[in-house]
């Protein structure tokens, strides 16, 4: 099917793209990578009057360590699975990055887009929650940074205001002894998860200082487990510990039985990721 007509702006500069999606409040769109927006059009589930295309505006491509690590709004998949910066402490990101769809949709779709899409099985909403992230959002009043556990509302809603731009995502500095991953189930390659898990660790003196578990398609949104990540704090990570996270992980999903598996197949696999994904990051911080 063929999009409803709309106007087209291609801004040159943040304030142009700001004014622009004042003017038009509900009626206007951002278009980062149109990886998940211009589908969404051309089946009619979205029809905006005016598409606010991003993809000019300058310094939002860069992707670096600093204070933390920033991710900008125009850092596409690619870039992240490309990046020699997202191994060892970034390693969940790593992880997710090669994870998501395929090459095609990798060389447009951006992280940020991702985020603001908000879609429960989405894999950077969960590697990023368990990395604490947050976005930082421009609108008519100024910027304010926003943690993702509260970005995400619903399925496919979150807290942005239609006059916002997600500018950046920001991830703080996990310490110096730090790790994680992302493993997902899928039917193919490119399919979207049938469950995902993000792993983060800090460790501090050998026991975890941090963890952050995070769970893709099992909810409404991307998913925090958060009784697993307090369980594993300032503990050893010893096989009782992981095994315990894993029972907890799997006792905050929210799945449903569809045709990708049964809620209770969906539930097993949240434990054995879980569990897994552990272990990995174990091995790897010794
Ligand atoms: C066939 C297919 C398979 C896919 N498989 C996966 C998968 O396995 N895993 C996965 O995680 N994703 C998958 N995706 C989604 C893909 O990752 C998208 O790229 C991503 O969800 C959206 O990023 P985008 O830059 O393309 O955003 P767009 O499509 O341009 O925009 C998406 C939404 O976010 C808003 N938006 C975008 N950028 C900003 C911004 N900076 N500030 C405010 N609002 C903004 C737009 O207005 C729109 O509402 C798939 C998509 C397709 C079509």
């Amino acid at each position: 099917m063929y999009p409803a007509s709309f106007e087209y702006v291609a801004p040159a500069t943040l304030e142009e793209a700001l004014e622009t999606l004042g003017r038009y409040g509900d009626d206007a769109k951002v278009l980062a990578g149109g990886q998940s927006l211009i589908p969404l059009m051309k089946l009619r589930f979205a029809a905006p009057r005016v598409l606010v295309d991003i993809n000019r505006l300058p310094g939002l491509d860069t992707l670096v360590e600093e204070d933390g690590l920033r991710i900008g709004a125009l850092v596409r998949h690619k870039t992240c699975e490309r990046s020699e910066v997202l191994g060892g402490r970034w390693g969940t990101l790593g992880a997710a990055a090669p994870l998501i769809s395929d090459p095609i949709i990798r060389n447009l779709g951006t992280v940020a887009g991702s985020l603001a899409h908000a879609d429960p099985q989405g894999d950077w909403g969960s590697a990023l929650l368990a990395m604490d992230a947050e976005v930082v959002a421009r609108g008519p009043d100024g910027t304010r940074t926003i943690p993702l556990r509260e970005l995400f509302q619903g399925p496919f809603d979150t807290s942005l205001e239609p006059t916002e731009i997600i500018t950046e995502v920001r991830v703080p500095d996990p310490g110096p002894v730090a790790g994680g991953t992302y493993l997902k189930l899928e039917r193919k390659v490119g399919d979207f998860a049938t469950v995902g898990v993000a792993v983060h660790l800090s460790m501090d003196d050998g026991r975890v200082g941090r963890a952050g578990i995070a769970l893709t398609a099992v909810g409404p949104t991307n998913l925090r487990a958060t009784a697993a990540e307090e369980a594993l704090a300032g503990r050893e990570l010893t096989d009782d510990a992981i095994g315990e996270a894993a029972r907890l992980a799997a006792e905050a999903a929210q799945p449903h039985s569809d045709t990708r598996g049964s809620a209770d197949y969906k539930r097993t696999v949240v434990r054995v990721f879980t569990e897994r994904g552990l272990r990995t990051v174990r091995e790897g911080i010794r």
